[in-house]
């Protein structure tokens, strides 16, 4: 099947799996080319997800087409500068060190930027994202923060062999999510899935699912 193929049958599933609720299909193109962008931006997709700046870069800048970007990778504060430049959100804030080097870029350019705090559920030490503990006063950071506006949570699941394994992860993501979001403005997103978990991840709630193998098929 090809790209366009690919993209439109998820969006199809989707719909059908939420309902009533949109879900936000964030297209993941990283390790290919600017072509493949194009391509499913003419197929229908309106969010791209980058994991690297530098590769994101390249690739913007000869991007001929109009699409919401998100960084769904770790950024380091050395690429703050850029990384505000080229991403409408960032979906991958796990520490004050990072927010506080965010706000000071996105103020030096006038720019409000829309952000996500990624959440480490499953407590894995090979990943990022903040732990549950400690989510409470990055979000308080955050909200202090006059450049960054909050828009809601990421979460990677954990490997499991067996994707079900990882359903009361997106549920208790999900949970959270809810609370915050009572008491809270502009908080939409809860950004949970990739290809082989997104459709467990929409049953338990997520949103924002982010797939690029289903979409593209294997990256090199
Ligand atoms: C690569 C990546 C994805 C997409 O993964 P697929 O399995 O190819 O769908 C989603 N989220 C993050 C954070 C990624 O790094």
């Amino acid at each position: 099947m090809s790209v366009a193929e690919n993209f439109r049958a998820i969006k199809t599933e989707l719909d059908s799996l939420a309902g009533n609720d949109k879900i936000l299909l964030v297209a993941v193109t990283k390790n290919h080319g600017v072509e493949i962008m194009r391509e499913a931006i003419d197929a229908g997709a309106t969010d791209i997800g980058e994991n690297r700046v530098q590769e994101a870069a390249e690739k913007f800048q000869s991007l001929d087409r109009q699409v919401t970007r998100h960084l769904i990778g770790h950024l380091q504060t050395n690429k703050v500068k850029a990384a505000v430049k080229l991403f409408d959100v960032i979906q991958s804030v796990d520490s004050e060190h990072l927010a506080a080097a965010l706000d000071k870029a996105a103020a030096n350019i006038g720019k409000v930027q829309d952000v996500l705090i990624q959440v480490n559920a499953a407590r894995e030490s090979q990943k990022s994202g903040v732990l549950l503990e400690d989510l409470d006063s990055l979000i308080k950071f955050v909200d202090a923060a006059k450049n960054l506006r909050l828009r809601g949570l990421m979460m990677i699941a954990p490997n499991f062999p067996d994707v079900e394994e990882c359903r009361p992860f997106f549920r208790q993501m999900r949970e959270l999510f809810d609370e915050l979001k009572a008491a809270r403005e502009n908080f939409d997103f809860l950004s949970m899935g990739m290809t082989h978990d997104y459709k467990i991840a929409v049953e338990e709630g997520a949103n924002v699912v982010r797939v690029g193998t289903a979409i593209f098929g294997a990256r090199s």
